[in-house]
């Protein structure tokens, strides 16, 4: 049986990669594994206020369009994963709902590519820290919304009608999207597995975010860590890492 017929996993791969590049890694790139946040203990894990682990500005969602702005040009100079052509660009237009305030214009186009050879014209959409999946509303209010209706259901302080400005069957909807569709997935089976001290599963996304701290930066952590769910393409996510 040579030639190893069983395709590695995407994480295992992610976690070569990221062994192999972590010294010349820029602190801008979409990195998979931040090393900070899979090597947390439970000890060093102070208990932090909600409020404060899911604070965001302007300034973060601006950030995370320049880091995704930054992939796609990594994405487009690799070329097609299927024969190597040329990309050309073939964004999709999008309108996310929320209050994104100065950081709207930055939001109005998923980068996505197209190969430009004649009988390919296979399609390579990169990974994006600003839309997860093809969720309307934008990724940091999809995990703060999600992170504060957690907090909420704990302490028995139920029944808002709106989280952030969404509604509450909206942010249900996604709450049960974390729990099966995230938990059970081959992104999350295998990457919760990095984490020395087990993530519950039933909590997500707020059991992850602490994971990475707080605050802004704790936000965009998670983000790049969750990354790859938000492309289809096995090698564009791989590729990622580079
Ligand atoms: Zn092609």
């Amino acid at each position: 049986m040579e030639g190893g017929a069983r395709p590695s996993s995407i994480v295992t791969e992610w976690g070569r990669i990221w062994e192999r590049d972590k010294e010349k890694r820029n602190p801008l790139e979409v990195g998979p594994m931040p090393p900070e946040g899979v090597r947390l203990r439970a000890a060093e894990h102070r208990r932090r206020s909600l409020s404060h682990i899911v604070e965001y500005d302007v300034k973060l969602l601006s950030a995370l369009a320049e880091i995704d702005a930054q992939h796609a040009e990594r994405v487009r100079r690799d070329g097609c994963p299927e024969c190597g052509g040329a990309l050309d660009r073939a964004d999709y237009p999008r309108k996310p709902r929320g209050e994104l305030g100065e950081a709207a214009g930055d939001y109005e186009r998923r980068c996505s590519f197209c190969c430009r050879v004649e009988g390919c014209r296979k399609r390579s959409t990169p990974a994006s820290l600003r839309f997860l999946g093809r969720k309307v509303y934008f990724a940091v209010l999809v995990i703060v919304a999600s992170v504060r209706a957690r907090s909420m259901s704990r302490t028995g302080r139920g029944g808002p009608r709106r989280v952030d400005g969404v509604p509450e069957r909206t942010v249900r909807r996604w709450l049960q999207w974390w729990q099966t569709v995230f938990a059970l997935g081959s992104f999350w089976s295998e990457a919760k597995g990095f984490f020395a001290h087990p993530v519950d599963d039933g909590q997500l996304p707020a059991s992850l975010l602490e994971r990475f701290g707080s605050g802004p930066v704790a936000l965009e952590k998670l983000l790049r860590f969750t990354a790859p769910i938000t492309t289809t393409s096995v090698v564009t996510r791989i590729a990622m890492a580079g």
